[in-house]
Formats: C-alpha cells, sequence, structure tokens
C-alpha cells in the first residue's frame, strides 16, 4: 500500500498529479479560509498550463492540513 494519501494533490515526487509540473507553483485558493470543508480549487501556474482542479480538502490529514495553512496564508 502506497501510504501517501490520495486525496492530495501531489505526487510523492512533490510533483501535479494532472499536469506533471512541480506542485510549488501551483495555487491553492480555498472558497471560504474560515471553513476549509467547503474546498477549493487549485490552478498551475506555469504559463500555458491549463491545470485546474476542485479540491476537498482531507481535514484528517494533519500534514496536509498545515501545508495546506502556509499556501493559503504565507508568512508576510
Ligand atoms: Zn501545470
Ligand atoms: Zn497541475
Amino acid at each position: 500500500m502506497n501510504k501517501h494519501d490520495p486525496g492530495s494533490c501531489d505526487d510523492e515526487r512533490g510533483n501535479c498529479k494532472l499536469c506533471g509540473h512541480p506542485f510549488d507553483p501551483h495555487l491553492i485558493i480555498a472558497y471560504d479560509v474560515n471553513d476549509l470543508t467547503k474546498g477549493g480549487e487549485m490552478r498551475c501556474q506555469v504559463p500555458d498550463c491549463s491545470c485546474r482542479q476542485t479540491l476537498s480538502f482531507d481535514l484528517t490529514d494533519k500534514e496536509w492540513v498545515k501545508k495546506l495553512n502556509s499556501l493559503l496564508k504565507p508568512p508576510s
């Protein structure tokens, strides 16, 4: 069994499962940052890439939530 969370959008190398670009330049947008259960969407920021997918956040995955929070609220 692969222990990597199948609900996350990046593979074990940190690349997007859809377009294969590094997950890092992907932009994650929550529909409601105060209620992540509403889900959100992710877009690739690589020029000419039309990768876009809706997300349902798996809030039971603490690592993912931590990552999500850092993506949504980057330190200023
Ligand atoms: Zn892409
Ligand atoms: Zn992508």
